[in-house]
């Protein structure tokens, strides 16, 4: 069964909603200096946004010592993905990524009429090497979600640098960091290599640790001549005024995020070591870099996702079983406030003790 979601509705079909931990989004909400800023533009509701998105790109640019003319914002990041994919793949062309990476991949390569090609993982990890020896001379655009979603899973800088670095030079190569912010140590968030090479594209949103999902705010940078071409088939007034004016109050907010980034390891780590603990009932936490943790059921175990997904449900923990996405040992969930956490985590040693005893 689907079971759709309505936000501020405190139901899930007849049962309460204990924890909805099925779309990583921020669990604290929204920055309250980023209401406020999007309170204020209410009023002037009447009037077109800033199709440029000028003063968000600014403040985008004065943060991470950019070239604001070298940014584009999108209606989110999907957005953009699809701009990625409009503007350098078409009919005939491939556009390339890893097995198990992020959904939207798949339908902008099919939008535009490319051949949409999946290159195999490592145990739900992007592998460099296959990444390359998929490449052919159609292949127009390889995406990379690092962190990715749905796995969590995270490769190095050297080896994003690698595979950039093998890759034709007519070929874009879109690093979508969604979750960057949740990454730790040594890690490519693609700012750099945009700056030494014409054909990356960085991706960003202010969906995941600035809390602004239901605003729609993404961003990417690259080279003048690819931000060029992803302009011209963009939807002209493509960001609200409220997520402008939101994106730069939380962007500012540097507190917020902090709370969030320290909040979100620790106690996804916590989520991780619970379902780890589980282990002989054949569960697996896959090591996480994002705000989720995937649990994997094995094969020949005594338990299956599915089950366990609707368990959660019974409880009230909206989770994401991935069927849909040929993952069907698979659920994600994402991390909560500290009561939501627990509660997912009691819900899953519910079922596990109840089926296993
Ligand atoms: N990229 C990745 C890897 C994601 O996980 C998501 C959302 O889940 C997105 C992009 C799109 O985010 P948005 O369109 O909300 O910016």
């Amino acid at each position: 069964a689907i079971h759709a979601y309505v936000p501020g509705k405190a139901s899930l079909d007849a049962r309460p909603v204990v924890a909805k931990l099925s779309s990583n989004e921020n669990p604290f909400g929204p920055s309250p200096k980023a209401v406020a800023a999007m309170t204020a533009v209410l009023g002037a509701s009447h009037l077109y946004p800033d199709p440029a998105s000028t003063a968000l790109r600014e403040a985008l640019a004065a943060r991470h010592g950019i070239e604001a003319a070298q940014i584009i914002c999108g209606t989110g990041s999907d957005e953009l993905i699809h701009l990625v994919a409009g503007a350098f793949a078409g009919p005939g062309d491939e556009v390339l990524y890893v097995r198990y990476g992020f959904a939207v991949y798949d339908i902008a390569a099919r939008r535009v009429g490319a051949v949409p090609v999946v290159a195999p993982d490592v145990d739900y990890t992007c592998d460099v090497d296959a990444v390359l020896a998929a490449v052919t001379e159609r292949t127009k655009v390889v995406f990379l979600a690092n962190p990715n979603n749905p796995t969590g899973t995270l490769i190095s800088a050297a080896e994003v640098r690698r595979l950039h670095a093998g890759l034709p030079a007519d070929c874009v190569f879109a690093l979508d960091a969604a979750y960057a912010e949740f990454a730790e140590g040594e890690y490519e968030d693609g700012l750099a290599l945009v700056k030494a090479f014409p054909n990356v594209v960085a991706l960003r949103t202010f969906s995941k640790i600035y809390g602004l999902a239901a605003q729609r705010v993404g961003w990417a940078y690259a080279a003048p001549a690819l931000i060029d071409a992803m302009h011209r088939i963009r939807a002209p007034f493509n960001v609200p005024a409220t997520g402008q004016a939101g994106a730069i109050a939380a962007l500012a907010d540097v507190d917020w995020v902090e709370k969030t980034r320290a909040h979100t390891i620790a106690w996804r780590e916590w989520l991780a070591g619970e379902v780890e603990a589980l282990g002989n009932a054949g569960l697996r936490a896959i090591p996480s870099a994002a705000n989720f943790v995937l649990v994997e059921f094995a094969e020949d175990g005594p338990l299956t996702a599915a089950a366990a997904n609707a368990a959660l449900l019974e409880d009230g923990i909206i989770a994401r079983y991935l069927a849909v996405q040929a993952m069907p040992r698979c659920i994600r969930i994402s991390v909560g406030t500290e009561g939501e956490t627990r509660a997912a985590a009691e819900s899953l040693r519910r079922f596990v003790g109840g089926v296993a005893g």
